[in-house]
């Protein structure tokens, strides 16, 4: 309508009432291609990353091609210097040195590559009704009904008796076989249909199917099994005592596909929050010669609650700044109190389904860009971050004068249940700091869905974060 078409009261309401809009409406065909291809090269990533181990593999080898070189702590750093720190093969930093003293602060970009999924006992093997199978131990906010009927590719490495590791992907070819979780079959399925939906598959009751052919010989016993034995001794020379030091998991075994008839959208496994390390890792490649030193970390555990020496409750990165600013001689902690933090995290996306969760004014959309969470946590915002009031205010006419598309949003209705992220971690050093991601519809599920238009906004808020003068 145009302008003097519109009443006052139309007139009054443009100018001082907020109404989100979708990106699609704001973004140029142009741009929309682009967020488009840029999600071409994220599928490909996303298959090639469905653990925490294979990302950092991944990752380290774009790095060395980039030229980033393994950090030295002794090293005093100078501007355009990059430098990466792998941790356990389960986790990276990578920084690159920016003009200004790190006094000036450093910006950080958190994310974290481990995703829910489900993990081999340490001893996982066995026979039963002449089926050979294997105990799991679920890892992360697993709904465990999703985990069953679905075809599951088996990843990780096994230290054999002499320590040395072997490799395993299973399921990720074209030609490899895949293992599956079964679940009852509806005719027979009347009393599990009482249970409860969390308790529809329980914890115990995620056994994989791993072989059904015995091995020839009358003598043997548990014939399934040793066969299955035979073939992992005959393809990775390793014996059944060898899982007591493996870390192998099961994880989805289909790729990464546009969903939808106009593929707007993106499923696959490990959005959350792969996502985001994708988009955090593009922006810091392309920004190779910053002001601010940036730091992007790709984290592991957040499934889990962050603990352990990979996760984000633990030291590493606060060493690794520390580090950084020992060689400029300065004070660590000051380093921290006048750095920024963008806790590169997913949120639930609204499911017109299930719009009984959230409160609609304050949830995130699929289409509507980034979303800035100024808390997470639950209750009453126990376990959160909350970014002050000013710090959101800087983010927000920063990316207002980027360009980028975003949107507010926290994690379903108040009481509803509640999720936290790495963002506490981060500001407990005493950064300031906010969680920015990707709405994601059916979290934590086998396959997940973001928007493309949410992945390419989100990659561009975190471009316009490291790029800051
Ligand atoms: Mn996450
Ligand atoms: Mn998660």
């Amino acid at each position: 309508m145009a302008k003097k078409d519109k009443t006052p009261g139309e007139l009054l309401q443009d100018k001082l009432a907020f109404k989100p809009e979708n990106s699609g409406n704001l973004m140029s065909d142009e741009e929309i291609a682009g967020a488009i291809a840029f999600c071409e090269d994220y599928k490909t990533f996303l298959d090639a990353s469905k653990t925490e181990r294979a990302c950092s593999d991944w990752v380290i080898t774009l790095l060395k091609k980039k030229g980033y070189k393994p950090f030295n702590p002794d090293k005093t750093y100078k501007p355009g210097d990059k430098v990466y720190l792998a941790n356990r093969g389960k986790a990276v930093i990578l920084a690159a040195i920016g003009k200004r003293p790190l006094a000036d602060g450093v910006k950080i970009l958190a994310s974290h590559i481990d995703s829910p999924r489900v993990d081999l006992k340490q001893r996982p093997l066995y026979e039963e009704a002449q089926l050979a199978m294997f105990k799991t131990h679920y890892y992360g906010g697993i709904r465990k009904h999703q985990w069953v009927a679905t075809p599951l590719a088996l990843h990780g490495v096994i230290i054999k008796k002499d320590g040395k590791p072997v490799n395993v992907v299973i399921g990720e070819d074209a030609g490899d076989p895949v293992f599956v979780i079964n679940d009852l079959l509806p005719h027979l399925a009347k009393d599990q249909d009482k249970r409860t939906l969390s308790e529809g598959i329980k914890g115990e009751e995620l056994n994989v199917l791993v072989g059904s052919l015995p091995f020839k010989d009358d003598k043997a016993s548990e014939k399934v099994k040793l066969n299955i034995l035979r073939l992992l001794s005959e393809k990775y020379a390793i014996v059944e005592e060898d899982f007591l030091s493996a870390e192998l998991c099961l994880v989805p075994a289909q790729k990464a596909k546009d969903v939808g008839l106009d593929r707007s959208m993106v499923g696959g496994y490990g959005h959350d929050d792969r996502v985001c390390a994708y988009t955090s890792l593009i922006a810091s490649l392309e920004t190779p010669t910053p002001d601010y030193t940036w730091v992007n970390v790709l984290a592991d555990k957040e499934e889990t609650g962050s603990e352990g020496n990979t996760g984000l409750a633990s030291r590493f990165l606060e060493n690794f700044i520390l580090d950084l600013a020992g060689g400029q001689k300065t004070e660590g902690r000051r380093v921290f109190e006048a750095s920024e933090c963008l806790s590169a995290d997913v949120n639930g996306a609204f499911d017109p389904t299930f719009p009984e969760v959230n409160d609609k004014k304050n949830c995130a959309y699929i289409g509507y860009g980034a979303v800035m969470s100024k808390y997470t946590g639950a209750r009453g915002k126990a376990g959160t971050n909350d970014a002050s009031a000013e710090f959101v205010g800087k983010i927000r006419r920063l990316f207002d004068q980027s360009g980028v598309h975003w949107q507010t949003a926290e994690l379903g209705k108040v009481d509803m249940g509640g999720g936290g992220t790495v963002a506490k971690f981060i500001s407990n050093l005493g950064a300031d700091v906010v969680d920015i991601g990707v709405p994601v519809l059916s979290m934590h599920a086998p396959f997940e869905v973001v928007g493309k238009l949410d992945v390419y906004n989100t990659y561009k808020g975190f471009l316009a974060f490291i790029s800051q003068k």
